[in-house]
């Protein structure tokens, strides 16, 4: 159903109050909608939404308004500078604030209000993934706080992540803590057009950091990274983030790791949007497995920044898409095609969908779903 969001006149400042105003720029060239991964697996047109917006238009009811995932392959190709994803966050905040919000995003959103987690867990089990572990609390006197996301905090296949990046993070000496204190980064939570649960969390964390005195940040997450170094800068506050990418490329060139071990592999590494296109962290990951003895790095087609997005930014890791329209179903053919034994990757949305057409293969041995820092924990 076609709906005017308000009379167009409002429609058109609601819109571009809501950050979407670049839409004007438009003029219909239809390249966001060539480029846009989702016309590999069905159709979707940001050109269309683009063009609503300008006209004050928008079927804020339809499931194409929650479609796009932020990947940001269309803003990199627009002619005109539109800020496609903006205009549809934009969108976003206009259907939640009227309420128009899908099912599982109505429910994580009240799971990150009551318990700062977007996966129904309890906010007083952040940190059990480290229990029996050797890592300490967060205090003023230590060097770097490591923030794990809340799937590596609470998801039993990116627990085993966590626990990697501890044990290397021991192995080279590194003086790290967690706090429990913290919570979600809310960065995705915030591309759903909720702003207001976003300045929440992020609130909390920037609470949380100050009051005991955290200066460096160490991430897993690319959504976390792109939280707490492009959106929290709103805050007036500067943290020094660091994603694991980049300082497993640093301890490996200070010596303070060694990847000595054969790994007798092909690797096909993916490119993550929010660490690739959003952020252009490319190269460190790519170093840093190239530096294990015997391991093979293999390119997929569409990589660096033309990579495949996994379906799963934008809020799209908490929304079904039916198994035929899986992006990470086609980005797992691609790895196959390329030769590659492992498809490794640095992020936990990535590692989720992956994980999850692995299964969906007709053999699910075909190919194995690796964080980096599994790899880098094998041959040190
Ligand atoms: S690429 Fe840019 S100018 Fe072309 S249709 Fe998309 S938003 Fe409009
Ligand atoms: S940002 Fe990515 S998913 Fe969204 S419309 Fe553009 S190309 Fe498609």
């Amino acid at each position: 159903m076609w709906e005017t969001v308000a009379p167009f006149r409002e429609a058109i400042d609601a819109i571009k109050e809501a950050g979407g105003g670049a839409s004007r720029l438009c003029y219909q060239c239809g390249l966001c909608d060539a480029v846009c991964p989702w016309n590999r697996v069905s159709t979707f047109s940001m050109r269309s939404i683009v063009r609503q917006s300008t006209f004050g238009l928008a079927e804020v009811e339809s499931e194409d308004i929650w479609r796009c995932t932020t990947c940001a392959k269309c803003p990199q190709r627009c002619p005109r500078g539109v800020e496609t994803v903006e205009v549809g966050i934009a969108l976003r905040r206009i259907a939640s604030g009227a309420g128009i919000v899908p099912a599982p995003v109505r429910i994580v959103g009240a799971s990150l209000a009551a318990e700062g987690n977007p996966l129904g867990e309890e906010r007083k089990k952040r940190s059990d993934w480290a229990t029996g572990l050797p890592v300490n609390a967060f205090t003023e006197q230590t060097e770097i706080l490591y923030f794990p996301c809340c799937y590596l905090s609470y998801d039993p296949r990116l627990q085993k992540v966590a626990a990697a990046t501890a044990a290397i993070l021991n192995k080279a000496g590194v003086d790290f803590g967690i706090l429990e204190s913290t919570g979600c980064c809310g960065e995705s939570i915030r591309k759903t057009g909720h702003e207001g649960l976003f300045k929440r969390l992020a609130r909390d964390n920037i609470v949380a950091f100050v009051e005991n005195g955290v200066k460096k940040v160490l991430v897993s997450s690319p959504h976390c990274y792109h939280a707490i170094k492009n959106e929290y800068s709103e805050f007036k506050v500067n943290f020094e983030v660091v994603h694991i990418s980049q300082y497993l490329f640093q301890l490996i060139n200070e010596g303070r790791l060694e990847p000595a071990r054969a790994y007798g592999k092909k690797v096909a590494y993916h490119d993550p949007c929010y660490l690739g296109r959003h952020n252009g962290i490319y190269d460190e990951p790519r170093e840093v497995l190239g530096k294990i003895p015997g391991l093979e790095l293999v390119e997929m087609a569409d990589a660096r920044e033309d990579s495949l997005c996994c379906g799963g930014g934008g809020g799209r890791i908490w929304m079904d898409t039916p198994r035929g329209e899986r992006l990470s179903g086609l980005r797992l053919e691609q790895a196959i095609e390329s030769g590659a034994d492992v498809l490794a990757t640095a992020c936990p949305y990535c590692i989720t969908n992956f994980e999850d057409s692995r299964l969906a293969l007709p053999d699910s041995e075909a190919i194995e779903i690796k964080d980096i820092t599994e790899i880098i924990l094998e041959v040190i």
